[in-house]
This record gives C-alpha cells, sequence and structure tokens, in this order.
C-alpha cells in the first residue's frame, strides 16, 4: 500500500478565517482528509509540532512574531511543498493596512497607553521562506482548496487560469455592472477563481485575490480616477494589500 502524503496545516498570526471555510466543506473535507496523513490542524486539535519530512504544509496568516518566523522556517525546511492560504499570507492582507498608515500612529490609535507591544512592519511569507503555490482570497475558496489539492497531493504545482473576477461575475456586459453604474469595482484586474461572490451579493470587488499577472493596471485605474479621486482609490487598494502592487 502506497504511504499517504503527510500535511501540516499552519497558522502564524491569522484570523483563521481560511481554516475555518476548509471545516465549512463538511464531508467534504472529512473525504479529502482520508486521501492524505494530517499530522497538525490546530483549529482541531492542539498537537505537538510535526517531527520528519511533509509532503505539503499550508500556512495561513502573517509571520509577525518571533514564534511564527521560526515555526515558518522550520515547517518550510521540513516539507516538500510549502502552499500559502490566503490573503494575508500572500499578500499582507488587512494587517498590512498598517504599513500604509504609519505603523507607529496605527498602534496609538489601538493601544492608547500600553508600551513595549511588538510593532514590525507587515511583510508576506514570500519575503522569508520560498512560496510554491498561494491559493488566494479572503478567505480562500474552500472547493478551489479542493480542486488544487489534487495535484499539490501527487505533487504536482498547478496552475490558476489568470482570468478576471468579471469572467465570472453575472453582470458582465450588463447595465449592472458596478462600473456601468459609475461604481468602483476591480473585478476587471483581479484574479478570478472566487466566482465573483461579492458582486453577486451586491458588493463590489475589492481584489482580495490579488492582481491578474502581467498587467498593466493604469488604464483601468484611470477608469476608476473618473469615479474616485486618488485619494479614495489607495484607501479601496490598501483594504487587501494591493497598495504596494499597483501604484496609481
Ligand atoms: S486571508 Fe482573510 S480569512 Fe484568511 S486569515 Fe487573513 S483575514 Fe483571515
Ligand atoms: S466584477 Fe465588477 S466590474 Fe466585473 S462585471 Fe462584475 S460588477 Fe462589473
Ligand atoms: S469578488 Fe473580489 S473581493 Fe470578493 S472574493 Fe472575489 S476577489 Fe475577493
Amino acid at each position: 500500500m502506497t504511504k499517504k502524503v503527510k500535511v501540516a496545516i499552519v497558522s502564524l498570526t491569522a484570523c483563521e478565517g481560511c481554516q475555518i471555510v476548509l471545516l465549512d466543506l463538511g464531508k467534504k473535507f472529512f473525504d479529502f482528509l482520508k486521501k492524505v496523513e494530517l499530522v497538525d490542524f490546530g483549529l482541531i486539535e492542539e498537537t505537538p509540532f510535526p517531527k520528519g519530512k511533509l509532503g505539503i504544509a499550508f500556512v495561513e496568516g502573517n509571520p509577525i512574531t518571533k514564534e511564527d518566523l521560526r515555526v515558518l522556517k522550520k515547517i518550510r525546511k521540513q516539507a516538500k511543498i510549502l502552499v500559502v492560504l490566503g490573503n494575508c499570507a500572500a499578500l499582507g492582507g488587512i494587517p498590512e493596512m498598517k504599513n500604509y498608515q504609519g505603523k507607529e500612529k496605527t498602534i496609538r490609535y489601538i493601544y492608547k497607553t500600553l508600551k513595549n507591544i511588538v510593532n514590525p512592519e507587515i511583510k508576506e511569507v514570500d519575503n522569508f521562506v520560498k512560496v510554491d503555490f498561494t491559493l488566494p482570497g479572503c478567505p480562500i475558496t474552500n472547493t478551489e482548496f479542493l480542486k488544487y489539492a489534487k495535484d499539490l497531493i501527487k505533487g504536482k504545482i498547478p496552475k490558476i487560469p489568470q482570468k478576471p473576477v468579471c469572467s465570472e461575475c453575472p453582470f458582465w456586459g450588463k447595465e449592472t455592472c458596478f462600473l456601468r453604474k459609475k461604481e468602483p469595482c476591480l473585478g476587471p484586474i483581479t484574479l478570478a477563481g472566487c466566482q465573483a461572490v461579492c458582486a453577486k451579493n451586491n458588493f463590489s470587488c475589492y481584489g482580495c485575490r490579488g492582481p491578474l499577472k502581467n498587467i498593466k493596471p493604469q488604464g483601468f485605474l484611470k477608469t476608476l480616477e473618473k469615479m474616485r479621486s486618488k485619494e479614495e482609490i489607495e484607501d479601496d487598494l490598501e483594504i487587501f494589500g494591493l497598495k504596494d502592487m499597483i501604484k496609481i
């Protein structure tokens, strides 16, 4: 009998939403677990840090604390494939707003008097270790996790098709499209795969899955500038850590 691939799902500093959506899969997630040997998943059970080689390490969250960095570097050494889960790990995410707004100012806003809070710059996982594959989103799309996990279990690195969110949006080409209504939406420059869940629920896309590769967004940003001031566009790009990737 062939040995099952050892899998660890670890969380750095995070809201753990990307792990929770895996549990939302219910039976399908437990069917996935039958195909692998799960050696760590802190959301289900606190277990000692896994020893020895791993097939896949799924990593959620930001490497912020010294302990996060220790865990990240250790798991990288152990894992054949390291996959980052979600916008925080991949693009800095919501915590990265602190960098844009000034980390000292932000921490004083939250902790008015408390001193000595660890307050490093927020940096994505790939600033510290090699990342083999990224599952984007805030949170990740759990069905996409199952889809790409099939290849990852076989030791293959999948490729996510470079299509925009608009390609999955029911409002594409219709009067109900946010852009046609002169309301901002980052769908045209954002990587598809979430089934345009925000637009379907009457929210515009703020790009949590990150920009498409090899695009030049300047033309699109000029369109946005007809609807929003430069400052407002910058604020929009801050939400999911895009401001350092897309220069206005
Ligand atoms: S990407 Fe979103 S859901 Fe996932 S850990 Fe970060 S904030 Fe939470
Ligand atoms: S994602 Fe946004 S811009 Fe794209 S079609 Fe849908 S509403 Fe329009
Ligand atoms: S529509 Fe945009 S903001 Fe919403 S989940 Fe998809 S990529 Fe993220």
